[in-house]
């Protein structure tokens, strides 16, 4: 499998999270995109300076002033390319290990497929720490009076195998964990699955019909509790996986495109560890 790489002999796609591939891959839908859009008589900037800026803002944190100095583009042609990219991929759902997109259909699919060969399910939330908001009612909403940091929830759906199927962000720290769960995308699915979730135990209190019990449920070891270990360590990894990305912890962005930028995280993630699979085989 012959790769080549957009960003030419210097590349530092490693360093930008993706592979050459795949940066290559972004290149490309970042210009079909834009097509043949007027630049009022002024050159265009490279595409590969463009998207090499947003994957340096994505992977590090850096802010858009930073990276737009590194890669010697503007701020606001930075800013602008950040924002598309975002919308383009903002709708995009991990990679499963068969290389198919986790959309609803699929992820029904995969559930009821766990279900049958008894494959546990995990979801688990994470509060990633913020910058405090300038305003008032956001400093009021991402407060997170568990953790005493203001931050904003992830909440992750993995399979035993530590396989990212679905995720979602952005909502503000103060909105418990289960609440934040109970209002994402994929739970309808998971209850149409009727599978049932290994979690904590703040998720268990609000419906317990649909969970079983995780580890410290129990004051004396219980059957199985070895196994649910073992698969909320898988979940622990997938979850570092999408910490990677230190755009996670550092912009000061608003809740909605955090929920984007979680979407466009996890994507590029579960997509790079398809193509590593594969390279394997
Ligand atoms: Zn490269």
């Amino acid at each position: 499998m012959l790769t080549t790489c957009t960003s030419g002999p210097n590349c530092i796609c490693p360093e930008l999270g993706v592979s050459c591939r795949i940066f290559a891959w972004l290149v490309n839908e970042y210009d079909t995109m834009l097509g043949e859009k007027h630049t009022r008589g002024r050159p265009r900037v490279p595409t590969v300076s463009l998207m090499t800026g947003v994957l340096l803002m994505f992977k590090t944190g850096m802010t858009t002033r930073m990276a737009a100095g590194i890669t010697k583009i503007g701020k606001s042609t930075l800013n602008t390319a950040f924002t598309q990219l975002t919308l383009l991929l903002r709708n995009r759902r991990p990679i499963a290990q068969d290389g198919a997109e986790m959309t609803d259909e699929n992820l029904l699919k995969y559930l009821r497929e766990m279900l049958e060969t008894g494959e546990l399910l995990l979801l688990d939330g994470t509060g990633t720490e913020c910058p405090r908001p300038t305003k008032w009612l956001d400093q009021l909403m991402f407060y997170d009076y568990k953790h005493h940091m203001h931050d904003y929830q992830t909440i992750v759906l993995t399979s035993e195998f530590g396989e990212i199927l679905a995720v979602h962000g952005g909502w503000p720290g103060k909105i418990p964990e289960w609440d934040a769960a109970w209002h994402s995308q994929f739970i309808e699915i998971v209850k149409e699955a009727y599978t049932k979730v290994v979690t904590d135990r703040g998720f268990r209190a609000s419906h317990p019909e649909n969970f079983i019990a995780a580890k410290g449920q129990h004051s004396t070891p219980q059957p199985g509790d070895a196994e649910i270990t073992r698969t909320r360590a898988e979940n622990e990894r997938a979850m570092s996986t999408l910490k990677n990305f230190k755009i996670m912890e550092r912009t000061r962005l608003a809740w909605m495109k955090h929920h984007y930028i979680t979407n466009v995280i996890a994507f590029l993630a579960t997509l790079k560890q398809f193509e590593q699979r594969v390279a394997w085989l």
